[in-house]
């Protein structure tokens, strides 16, 4: 593919994901419009991208003079200026689909004819999201992981009105963030998250019961079946809320209440502890470290 064909990309949502997609595609080299719709929602995600950069200098895994350089690439944007000239749209807003096909509305008016339109959704109908564009074909799921500039995978997400070019550039695109892609059709939950938010909410509820404390759960998977992060400490690490959002989405999407979040997870995302993003989730959290104390204690 012509290495052209990306130049600029707009990011919409400057929040856990969208700050970590514009950090990656500042660093491939691509300008970055980033948007968000919180007053100074982007400057706490540059701040973050910020955290991540100096972390790795002082690491000695990153050279101050590329931070730079990649810094430079990243501008503040309105909505209109992070579409209008850009080749690529990623979206990273929370996962409501009324919020998304807004958005997607907005962002179809205001694209080039050739803009490839992503969502970052982690479950919701990527077709159903294309609706609310004149050019569905455009649309494409690319769901990343947390925290992106770690995790090698993207999803591709497939629907049956998309375009073979429009598949081509998300690949292409994720290739040039140094992600392995797989391609995987619009059902809900897709390959990933179906399975991750399932094991999370029966460790939930595990908790709930009592079976045992929270580390000790983690542990189990961790060192039984060799994950390299337990369920709760995940939960915690891509936020409560967004865990409860994708579970009641896939209960609706399949009619299935076995899915709905179990009511310690509706608890917590009430009382606003949403994991490392708030500090206090399942564990406790200090600048996004973990802290060496058992959870809930239940
Ligand atoms: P987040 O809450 O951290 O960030 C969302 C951001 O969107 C916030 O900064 C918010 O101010 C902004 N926002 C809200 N409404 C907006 C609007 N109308 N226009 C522009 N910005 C708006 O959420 P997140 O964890 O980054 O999740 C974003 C999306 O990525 C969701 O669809 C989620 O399912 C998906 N996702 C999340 C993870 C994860 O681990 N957190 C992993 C993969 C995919």
């Amino acid at each position: 593919m012509d290495d052209n064909v990306i130049r600029v990309v707009g990011v919409i949502g400057a929040g856990t994901m969208g700050a970590g997609i514009a950090q990656v595609c500042s660093q491939v080299g691509w300008e970055v419009r980033l948007y968000d719709a919180l007053p100074g929602g982007v400057e706490a995600g540059i701040l973050r991208i910020e955290e991540f950069w100096s972390k790795g200098i002082k690491k000695g895994r990153t050279d101050a003079n590329l931070v730079e350089k990649w810094r430079t690439n990243i501008v503040s944007s309105s909505l209109e200026d992070a579409v209008v000239r850009s080749d690529l749209v990623i979206e990273a807003v929370p996962e409501k689909i009324e919020l998304k096909n807004e958005i997607f509305e907005s962002l179809d008016s205001l694209a080039g004819q050739d803009t490839v339109l992503a969502t970052n959704t982690s479950s919701l109908s990527v077709k159903e999201i294309s609706k609310s564009t004149q050019k569905p074909e455009r649309v494409v799921g690319m769901h990343f992981f947390n925290p992106v500039p770690l995790m090698p995978l993207v999803e591709i997400i497939r629907h049956d009105r998309i375009s073979k070019r429009t598949v081509n550039i998300a690949e292409y695109a994720a290739e040039r963030m140094g992600k392995s892609s797989i391609i995987v059709n619009d059902v809900p939950g897709f390959a990933t998250s179906r399975l991750g938010v399932v094991l999370g909410n029966e460790a939930i509820r595990m908790l709930a019961e009592g079976v045992a404390s929270a580390s000790d759960i983690d542990t189990a998977m961790k060192l039984g079946y060799r994950h390299p992060m337990g369920p709760l400490e995940l939960s915690d690490l891509v936020g409560l809320d967004v865990r409860r959002d994708i579970l009641n989405g896939l209960a609706e999407s399949f009619g299935d209440d076995s899915y709905r979040p179990h009511t310690l997870l509706n608890q917590l995302v009430n009382a606003g502890d949403l994991g490392r993003k708030t500090g206090r989730g399942i564990y406790e959290w200090d600048n996004g470290e973990k802290l060496d104390r058992d959870d809930l204690g239940l």
